[in-house]
C-alpha cells in the first residue's frame, strides 16, 4: 500500500527497516499483509453485488492512508462517525466522498460541516427539523450544498426516526429547502454486528430490512424517490448486501479484525473465514511471579476493555490477560514468559483501541518496521 511520510517524534527512536521486537512497547501494530489480506477479501466478496457500493468506516482505522488504499481498491468513499474524522479526512487526506454516518448538531459544528461541503462532497445523517433547518440556512448562507440522509431507527434505540411514514414529512422539509438534497436513508443496529450465530445475525438483518423497506415504500407512495439505502457493518455486510434494498454497505473492523469479531469466527461456513487478525499490541513482560503471572506493561491506556480484555496471541485459550489499571495487564498464569519479552496482544474491540494511540508502525512479513503511520482523528467527537 502507499503511505505518507514517516513521522518522527523523540519517542520514535524506531527507524524504518528495524525489528518491531525493538521498539518502545506499547504500541499498536499492523501487519500490513494481514491488513492487505482483509482489504482484498472484501473487493472479493462485494463481486457478488453489484449494485452495492463498498464505503468502509473510517472509525475503525482513523487512517488517511488505510483509507486511500480502501477507495484504491474500489470503494466509493468513506463513513465517518465524528466531526474531526471527517475534517482530517477532508483536510489531511482529500478525501472527495465523506459520508458522516451519525447527526451533526450545534451552530459551530454545522459551520463546520459547511466548510467541508465547499472541499469535498459531504454527506450527513439527520433525524430532526430543526437540525435540518439549520443545515439548509447555514449551508445557503456559505453557498454550499449537502446531500441529507434520514436516519431510521430499526432496532439499536439510538438516533433515527420511527421506521414508516415519520419519513415523508422530513423528505419533504428536505426537499423544500434550499441547498439541501433528500439522498436516501440510514437502516443500521450496531448490536447485530455482535450477535454471535451467523444464521441469527442474518435473521435479525432480515428484520432490519423489513422496516427499511417498509420506509421506502412510504417514500414511494408519496412520490419521494430513495435511491440510496445505507447500513451493516463487519458482522452483518453480506445479509444486507444480499436483501437487494441496500444501495451501500459501511463495515469498518474488517480491516482489522479484533477479539470480539473473531468470536464470530466460530461458525467456519460464514463469510468470515478469509478475515484474519491484522492489528495487536505489542507489549513487553515487566515483572513476573512464578507460574503465577507475569504483568505487561499494557494497561487501560493501552487497550479497551469494553468487549472484553485482549487476547494474547498464540495462546488465546491457555491465558488471560486481566486488567491491572491503567498502565499494567495481569496474564495468568505466567506461561512461561519471561521479564523483556515482547508479546503480542489482540485487542478486544479495534475502535476505541485506535483511540487510545498516536501512531501505527506499520510492519512487514520478516517483523520489520515498514513505517509508522498517524491515528489522524483521535478524538471523541
Ligand atoms: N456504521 C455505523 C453507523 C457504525 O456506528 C459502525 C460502528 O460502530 C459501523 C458502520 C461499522 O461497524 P464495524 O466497525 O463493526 O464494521
Ligand atoms: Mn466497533
Amino acid at each position: 500500500m502507499d503511505f505518507g511520510p514517516i513521522e518522527w517524534r523523540p519517542k520514535f527512536a524506531t527507524k524504518q527497516g528495524e525489528n518491531a521486537l525493538c521498539a518502545p512497547t506499547p504500541f499498536l501494530a499492523i501487519k500490513e499483509e494481514e491488513m492487505m489480506k482483509n482489504m482484498n477479501k472484501m473487493m472479493e466478496l462485494m463481486k457478488q453485488w453489484p449494485n452495492v457500493d463498498l464505503r468502509p468506516h473510517f472509525k475503525a482505522h482513523k487512517s488517511v492512508d488505510i483509507a486511500k488504499q480502501q477507495i484504491k481498491l474500489g470503494a466509493v468513499g468513506i463513513c465517518c462517525q465524528t466531526l474531526t474524522e471527517a475534517e482530517s479526512a477532508v483536510y489531511g487526506g482529500s478525501i472527495e466522498d465523506v459520508f458522516i454516518s451519525n447527526e451533526v448538531i450545534g451552530v459551530g459544528k454545522v459551520k463546520r460541516v459547511v466548510q467541508l461541503a465547499l472541499k469535498s462532497k459531504i454527506s450527513i445523517c439527520v433525524d430532526n427539523e430543526e437540525n435540518i433547518k439549520d443545515l439548509s440556512q447555514l449551508a445557503k448562507e456559505s453557498n454550499a450544498n449537502l446531500d441529507l440522509v434520514i436516519e431510521v431507527n430499526v432496532g439499536q434505540d439510538r438516533c433515527g426516526i420511527k421506521p414508516g411514514a415519520d419519513v415523508v414529512p422530513l423528505a419533504k422539509l428536505v426537499e423544500s429547502l434550499p441547498n439541501v438534497h433528500f439522498k436516501g436513508i440510514q437502516a443500521y443496529h450496531g448490536w447485530n454486528q455482535h450477535v454471535r450465530s451467523a444464521a441469527e445475525r442474518k435473521e435479525r438483518t432480515n428484520t432490519v430490512a423489513g422496516l427499511a423497506q417498509k420506509t421506502v415504500e412510504c417514500l414511494q407512495s408519496a412520490n419521494i424517490k430513495c435511491p440510496y439505502i445505507t447500513g451493516g457493518g463487519t458482522g452483518t455486510f453480506p445479509y444486507e448486501a444480499g436483501t437487494g434494498l441496500f444501495t451501500e454497505i459501511q463495515p469498518g473492523s474488517y480491516v482489522f479484525m479484533d477479539a470480539d469479531y473473531n468470536r464470530n469466527l466460530n461458525e467456519k461456513e460464514t463469510f468470515y473465514s478469509g478475515f484474519v487478525q491484522s492489528l495487536f499490541i505489542y507489549t513487553t513482560v515487566q515483572s513476573i511471579t512464578g507460574d503465577e503471572r507475569a504483568v505487561v506493561d499494557s494497561g487501560m491506556k493501552a487497550a479497551s476493555l469494553d468487549s472484553g480484555p485482549p487476547l494474547v496471541a498464540g495462546k488465546e485459550d491457555s491465558v488471560i490477560y486481566h486488567s491491572g489499571g491503567d498502565e499494567h495487564g495481569i496474564l495468568r498464569p505466567n506461561d512461561g514468559f519471561k521479564v523483556g519479552q515482547v508479546i503480542q496482544l489482540i485487542p478486544g474491540h479495534c475502535d476505541p483501541t485506535v483511540n487510545l494511540h498516536d501512531v501505527y508502525y506499520l510492519i512487514d512479513g520478516n517483523e520489520k518496521v515498514k513505517a509508522i503511520l498517524p491515528v489522524n482523528a483521535r478524538d471523541a467527537g
